[in-house]
């Protein structure tokens, strides 16, 4: 900066104004140049307006990137993001996750098990209205999945548990049924033996019958008793007269 511009601001003039003059009367002389701004004063306003503004100091150490920042950044605005060096996130070299925070870096490295991060300088953007639904949809997602599993398991269980009542209230039956076809084998076996005593009580009165019978036999000397005749013997059937004619010998043949 030249002196002449220096002594200007000192005498009042803004820096820009100075600046201006000194580049317009390209005088090293203060009186030319405080001649010029005080005949211009007017114009001034209009001519700061068309004068560009000081380029801003830029980062030369990029300039070897050019081409790439050609190809990639082409709006102006992107070249804030290169401008500074600071590390705005931590990145996974593992998966290429970017985290804001080491709490973050510290609970995927926990869950993933992954052990190799570098500072980014990269920052980790916000999620976009659309990164959010399908996060959120994710989420409702396992949700869903989760309710589902646990009607299954609960359906499962109370299918379980009806399938025990039904099988005890089998169980129960099926005993009922043992127990009524055990008392009814024993009624049968009651019946079997009642029967058969009936039958033995038959015989020994039948065999005291036959020993009275023979008994009284040997009292009254064959005497047969009269007996009453329960089945009266048909006598057997005449044959038809024709058949005891004698046959006529016939010597004649
Ligand atoms: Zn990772």
């Amino acid at each position: 900066m030249s002196s002449v511009v220096n002594t200007l601001v000192e005498m009042g003039f803004s820096k820009q104004h100075a600046e201006i003059a000194v580049k317009k009367t390209g005088s090293n002389d203060v009186q030319v140049a405080m001649d010029w701004l005080l005949s211009h004063e007017e114009q001034l306003d209009n001519l700061a307006s068309e004068v560009p503004p000081e380029p801003a100091p830029s980062d030369e150490t990029e300039k070897t990137d050019a081409t790439d920042l050609k190809e990639h950044s082409p709006s102006p605005t992107a070249s804030q993001d290169s401008s500074s060096a600071e590390a705005k996130s931590f990145r996974c070299d593992d998966c290429g996750k970017l985290f804001r925070t080491q709490d973050e870096v510290e609970f995927h490295a926990v869950k993933s098990g992954h052990g190799n991060f570098s500072e980014s300088t990269e920052e980790k953007k916000p999620l976009s209205e659309e990164e959010k639904k399908e996060q959120l949809a994710k989420i409702e997602a396992k949700l869903r999945q989760r309710r589902l599993e646990r009607e299954a398991r609960e359906k499962e269980e109370a299918l379980m548990r009806e399938k025990i009542r039904i099988k005890s209230g089998k169980e129960l039956q099926e005993a009922k049924r043992r127990q009524e076809e055990l008392e009814m084998k024993k009624l049968m076996e009651q019946k079997r033996k009642e029967k058969e005593e009936e039958k033995l009580a038959k015989q020994r009165i039948r065999e005291k019958i036959e020993q009275d019978k023979i008994a009284r036999k040997a009292k009254f000397g064959g005497v047969a008793t009269p007996e009453p005749a329960t089945t009266p013997a048909s006598p057997p059937p005449a044959p038809p007269p024709g058949l005891r004619r004698p046959r006529p010998a016939s010597r004649s043949g």
